[in-house]
């Protein structure tokens, strides 16, 4: 007898992933991989593809170079400052753990699921699989007053070395991961740490790929400190960090005190003069990023 329930994952894996987080995930910089890069033949492109209609000299002065060298980047990811920017690369899958299975939709299905019928329980270890995440994304970034949606798929790298994407599953924005997560007999469409492979998708583009719709509970367990704003947990492909939910003093921030793209300006602890980041959050969506406001080149991904 199946039982179906409407509720979000219970943090049934705190203890165990905080210990493994603590351990494998919290790697502190030194075991980073940071190196000088040699300038990239990328590097050329990426500039002529950039959004930058101004000279280097007016538009900007962030430099989150600090920060992605303080960033407790897990052993699985590979960093690699150059000129301007830096690479990040891992296997995409998270350095914590995991549960046993998850419900995902049935192959070639692209309707998100909306009961027990569309989905199946799939061993996590072939629901889950090794994709090459490779990015390249601006240490200058340059906060713009226009917006630009984030698309299904990859929108930022997470310390963790998997990737994160926005609230939804569906290109309507109609489906919130976060909200419409369900359970059968204990199993879940989103983890604990609202993260969940990509469907095992019929043209095999991004098959498995892991990725958060939400909050990283075990990594933020792990890692943000009582009292004190959140430490980093990745960057958007912007170039802006992005954060647990605590603020300056610890407190809960709510997507009310947050502009239309879940950010403000302030202190962290890794820029204490102020930068502009993101935030996720836990009280509404948008959970995760819904828009950029940083200059930015996108392009569609596969993605749910
Ligand atoms: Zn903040
Ligand atoms: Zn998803």
């Amino acid at each position: 007898m199946m039982t179906f329930h409407l509720n979000r994952p219970r943090r049934l894996f705190i203890a165990l992933t905080a210990v493994c987080a603590l351990a494998a995930c919290g790697s502190s910089a030194d075991d980073a991989i940071i190196a000088e890069a040699e300038p990239t033949n990328d590097s050329t492109t990426d500039t002529d593809t950039t959004d930058t209609n101004s000279s280097d000299t007016d538009s900007s002065d962030t430099d989150t170079t600090a920060g992605v060298e303080s960033a407790q980047w897990g052993d699985n990811v590979s960093i690699t400052i150059g000129d301007g920017e830096f690479r990040f690369e891992s296997d995409g899958i998270p350095n914590h753990e995991l549960p046993d299975q998850f419900l995902v939709p049935q192959e070639g299905s692209f309707s998100p699921p909306v009961g027990e019928d569309e989905v199946t329980a799939v061993d996590t270890s072939v629901a889950v699989v090794e994709t090459t995440v490779d990015q390249t994304i601006t240490l200058n970034p340059v906060y713009s007053e226009t917006t630009t949606d984030t698309n299904l798929g990859i929108i930022g790298v997470t310390i963790s070395g998997a990737q994160l994407f926005n609230d939804y599953e569906d290109p309507d924005r109609s489906f919130v991961a976060v909200d419409d997560n369900f359970s059968i007999d204990g199993i879940f469409f989103v983890d604990s740490c609202n993260g969940h492979p990509l469907a095992l998708a019929a043209d095999g583009s991004g098959q498995g790929t892991y990725h958060y719709h939400g909050i990283p509970y075990c990594i933020t367990d792990a890692i943000d400190a009582d009292g004190e704003h959140s430490s980093i947990l990745g960057f958007l492909l912007d170039g802006f960090p992005f954060y647990g939910p605590q603020d300056e003093g610890g407190a809960t921030i709510t997507s009310d005190e947050l502009d239309e793209c879940s950010g403000h300006v302030g202190p962290t602890p890794e820029f204490p003069e102020g930068i502009y980041h993101y935030h996720l959050t836990e009280d509404r969506s948008p959970y995760t990023v819904d828009c950029y406001h940083g200059e930015v080149e996108v392009s569609a991904g596969p993605g749910r």
